[in-house]
């Protein structure tokens, strides 16, 4: 069964211990783990501010109201667990962003993610090596290839595959 605690398993894991081989590219965004449960969506950033890793909380679906806060934002203990957990787990938190009465809120990571994933981000800011002029924005059979070389996290599965 999926919880928060094997979303963060498969998160933190990709993050901080999955080589990555040295021919992938990752957008810096990272990946995306649904809880649809708990109406959530995790966010693994491998190069968020300060181009350390970020950990974010989102309502998955959001109940917007016109001229009103959402109708169902996150708990107003929810980032602040979160960042307690990561630090019990031994992720030093550097600093905190949004949360309630916010549909998302960030946990800013002190360490940096694995040296291959960040290395694979900055193969993504360099851009397609084959057509340079595209930057990031080709969409040549190399550039693409070179982005699904990336290794995901294997669990949770198998209804919220992770993504982009
Ligand atoms: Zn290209």
């Amino acid at each position: 069964m999926r919880t928060l605690a094997t979303v963060l398993d498969a998160g933190l894991g990709w993050l901080y211990d999955t080589v990555q081989p040295d021919d992938a590219h990752q957008q810096h965004h990272g990946i995306s783990i649904g809880l649809p449960e708990y109406n959530r969506l995790y966010g693994f950033c491998p190069d968020g501010a300060e181009h350390l890793p970020v950990v974010v909380v989102n309502v998955a679906e959001p109940k917007l109201r016109p001229y009103q806060l959402p109708a169902n934002p996150l708990t107003p203990r929810e980032l602040d667990d979160l960042a307690a957990e990561l630090e019990r787990r031994g992720f030093p938190v550097r600093t905190t962003w949004n949360g309630f009465p916010a549909i998302t809120g960030s946990v800013g990571l002190a360490s940096p993610a694995h040296p291959t994933l960040v290395a694979a981000v900055q193969r993504y800011h360099r851009g397609c090596t084959v057509h340079p002029k595209r930057h990031v924005f080709c969409d040549c059979e190399h550039w693409r290839a070179e982005g699904a070389r990336i290794i995901r996290p294997r669990h949770p599965t198998p209804e919220g595959h992770p993504r982009e």
